[in-house]
């Protein structure tokens, strides 16, 4: 017996995936090709060329690596710590704390810099952090912070990472291509980031960038990375163009799809994207206010991608609001995490979800339920 699956057309406005571009899915749906095929490896080529240029950096060692998000986080740390390394990990929600995770089944010793969830690491406690451990391999923070929709400024912290002689590494998942991200302007050391939040493309893929000085610690390692499959002594060589070799094999159509939504934000051009995603921020911002939301995150700190919002007291059942959603009107948003579990929503504009459209649908639909 086959089984028929055909999934309903949802309004992707949560904390991700968000909805695809029909050219992105008409790529997936393109005939497969092997993965050492000329033209697969000129394509991946270009996927790397667009990376670059999306990250803004230089950096030769510029990948994807073939899985989602989290493993971009694991292959950023399992690479450059080792054990009996020191390390700083900010947690100021559930991201930094999965870091930390990672980090300590590296072998590391974590020195945790623990912010209330909502709010942002400030330099202060990053200089009383490296006044407790004045050496550490690495501090590492969260840019976009999803779990709460923080956002948090790198540029000065950078400045007191790296005078430490230590590296700076950053978790870019809800950042990247939705507000200002500049890797070797703000002096990122390794960086990943997902597919699925504002590049819009399919969940799955996770561009990944390193640096020369953490190239350096790579190369330097006195052990082999504990994981085989995320050692970039041997993943670096599956991004060498022409020189291509075997590794594993690469999720073709999922490659296909991310090149066109990079050629997407190519067309639209970085800054115009990170424009839009204010822009269509402060319109849903003023009619959440309207309607009796209020936000979780302080105006300055506020990712205007990830709208992390109180409800109106008159809400009793945030979740059977949010089935009403789905059900009814094919809208989906995010509940909260953690100690904000029942407490807030986490409503995503996102790539192709961030359109005065998507908030208007979703506006007309709550107040058609209230
Ligand atoms: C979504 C997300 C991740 C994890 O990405 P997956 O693709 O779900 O593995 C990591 N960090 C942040 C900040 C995220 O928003």
């Amino acid at each position: 017996m086959a089984y028929t699956f055909n999934p309903p057309k949802r309004y992707l406005m949560g904390p991700g995936p968000s909805d695809a571009h029909p050219r992105v899915l008409k790529a997936m749906a393109s005939p497969l090709i092997g993965h050492l095929d000329p033209h697969f490896v000129t394509m991946m080529d270009q996927v790397k060329d667009m990376v670059q240029k999306t990250f803004l950096t230089q950096n030769n060692l510029t990948f994807v690596v073939s899985a989602p998000g989290s493993a971009g986080m694991e292959t950023c740390l399992a690479n450059l710590l080792e054990p009996g390394d020191e390390c700083i990990i900010c947690i100021n929600g559930v991201f930094g704390g999965r870091m930390a995770e990672i980090a300590e089944r590296c072998g590391a010793t974590v020195h945790k810099v623990m912010t209330p969830w909502g709010k942002v690491t400030s330099e202060q406690q990053i200089k009383d952090a490296l006044n407790d451990c004045p050496k550490p391999k690495l501090v590492a923070l969260v840019h976009a912070e999803t779990s709460t929709g923080a956002l948090q400024p790198l540029e000065e912290i950078s400045k007191l990472v790296h005078a430490a002689d230590s590296l700076l590494v950053v978790d870019a998942v809800t950042s990247y291509c939705g507000v200002p991200l500049k890797v070797d302007e703000w002096g990122i050391d390794a960086i990943y980031t997902g597919s699925q939040k504002n590049l819009s493309a399919p969940p799955g893929l996770s561009p990944v960038s390193f640096s020369p000085r953490a190239v350096e610690v790579l190369e330097n390692r006195k052990t082999k990375v504990q994981s085989w499959f995320l050692d970039l002594n041997l993943v670096k060589n599956y991004w060498a163009g022409a020189k291509r070799a075997y590794h594993h094999t690469a999720p073709v159509s999922a490659v296909f799809a991310m090149h066109e939504a990079l050629n997407l934000v190519m067309e639209e051009g970085l800054e115009n994207r990170w424009k839009r995603h204010y822009e269509v921020h402060d319109y849903l911002q003023k009619e959440l206010e309207a309607l009796g939301f209020s936000y979780l995150v302080d105006k300055a700190h506020r990712l205007p991608n990830l709208n992390s919002v109180y409800l109106p007291d008159t809400i009793k059942d945030e979740a059977a609001l949010r089935t009403q959603l789905l059900n009814d009107f094919n809208i989906e948003v995010g509940g909260g995490l953690g100690d904000f579990a029942g407490k807030i929503w986490r409503i995503g504009i996102m790539g192709e979800s961030c359109t005065y459209n998507h908030v208007n649908m979703l506006i007309g639909a709550l107040k058609q339920i209230l």
